[in-house]
């Protein structure tokens, strides 16, 4: 059986540091185990264009691993291609990169590893969140150009305490996000999902729904978005919405690029309307060196926490998502049944209800 995975180049990181499990280098650790079975594993970061490895192998590959870090971008177009194509593995969680409706027409499954990163997403949120609100990018910056000015830090530096705190979608992420801001004493900790909590669990956080989303941000001082991208969510913050947010918001991104309108989030800040933006994930992965979302900054110079698509793939998730990879191939070799927390698309139809309403 032919096996393709799609991961990134760890270079020189990845030779001296084996438990990044993602990459080119170090194959998931699969390697040895799926050669012993006697499968073929192509290994590659060649992802874009039709010389790419990605749309030379796919037409003859059973199985499909790519992972969201360094999306191999499965169209429609190209799955048309992939006549033996039948089971698609995330390598973490969004499956986003996947055109999951022709993936449902083809009879194409699509399983994630789920729940494999979202403690490693939830700190890295709970950090973004804190740095926006305490102005530190800046600040670090200062100290190394060899400045100490503290009132140009603190002119724009708050406490998260006693601020309003919501999240776009409340599932695994989101919840863990309301969990870890608890003890932060926010005035209060809104949530915005078609799907509500179990009563149970929102009381233990004493989140609150809105369900209204220019309702929601008109009340937030800070907004956490951690729904996946899907139709219902592409471009959703875009500069209508951004209208209806207090002024001076900070917003804080780590489910998808594409969830934010790339240049109405840039406008936004520019003018002071947003205070500030954070996250990992940009609508092209890898963003392209002039993308405005590197440089961009409110009008005193700040505001801007972007860093490269890693607070999924921190080493400890690195571990658990290869090792749920493996547990999904193992599954699939020997025809036992899979987890179903991990299914996103069945065969011939979408098994959960987090990539939209339908
Ligand atoms: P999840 O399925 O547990 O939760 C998603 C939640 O979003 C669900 O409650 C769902 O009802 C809600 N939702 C869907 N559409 C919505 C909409 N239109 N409005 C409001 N809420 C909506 O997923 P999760 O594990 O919490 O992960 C969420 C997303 O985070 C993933 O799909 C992925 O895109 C992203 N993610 C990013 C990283 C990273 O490294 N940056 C890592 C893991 C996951």
């Amino acid at each position: 059986m032919k096996i393709l995975a799609i991961l990134y180049h760890g270079h020189k990181a990845a030779e001296e540091e084996p438990r990044l499990l993602g990459t080119v280098e170090n194959k998931l650790g699969l390697e040895d185990w799926l050669k012993s079975q006697g499968h073929e594993l192509i290994v590659s970061a060649s992802k874009e264009g039709p010389d790419s490895d990605f749309q030379k192998h796919i037409v003859d590959a059973e199985i499909l691993i790519t992972t969201p870090f360094h999306p191999g971008y499965l169209t429609r177009s190209i799955m048309e291609k992939a006549k033996n194509l039948k089971l698609c593995v995330t390598a973490g969680v969004g499956s986003d990169h996947i055109d999951l409706n022709a993936a449902v027409d083809h009879g194409i499954q699509v399983l994630e590893v789920s729940g494999s990163n979202v403690v490693s997403v939830a700190e890295h949120v709970v950090m973004s969140i804190l740095l926006l609100v305490r102005n530190f990018v800046p600040a670090h910056e200062m100290i190394e150009r060899g400045d100490w000015q503290v009132s140009d830090i603190a002119r724009d530096a708050y406490d998260l305490e006693g601020k309003v705190v919501g999240t776009i979608g409340a599932g695994r992420i989101g919840y863990r996000v309301l969990q870890r801001l608890v003890p932060f004493n926010t005035k209060e900790l809104l949530y915005y999902d078609y799907a509500p909590l179990p009563a149970s669990a929102a009381e233990a956080v004493k989140a609150r729904r809105v369900e209204d989303l220019k309702d929601f941000v008109s009340q937030c001082d800070v907004i956490t978005v951690n729904c996946p991208l899907h139709e219902g969510t592409r471009g959703l913050v875009n500069a209508e919405l951004l209208k209806h947010c207090k002024k001076g918001a900070w917003i804080v991104n780590t489910a998808r690029g594409a969830i934010c309108d790339k240049d109405a989030i840039a406008a936004a800040l520019k003018s002071g309307q947003i205070s500030g933006y954070s996250g990992d994930v940009w609508n092209v992965q890898p963003a392209p060196k002039d993308h405005v979302w590197r440089t961009m900054k409110n009008p005193l110079g700040a505001g801007n926490g972007m860093v490269p698509h890693y607070s999924g793939t921190t080493l400890d998730a690195q571990a658990r998502y290869a090792a749920g990879v493996r547990s999904i191939l193992e599954n699939y070799l020997s025809g036992k049944p899979q987890d179903s927390a991990n299914i996103i698309v069945g065969l011939g139809k979408y098994e959960t209800k987090a990539y939209g309403q339908r």
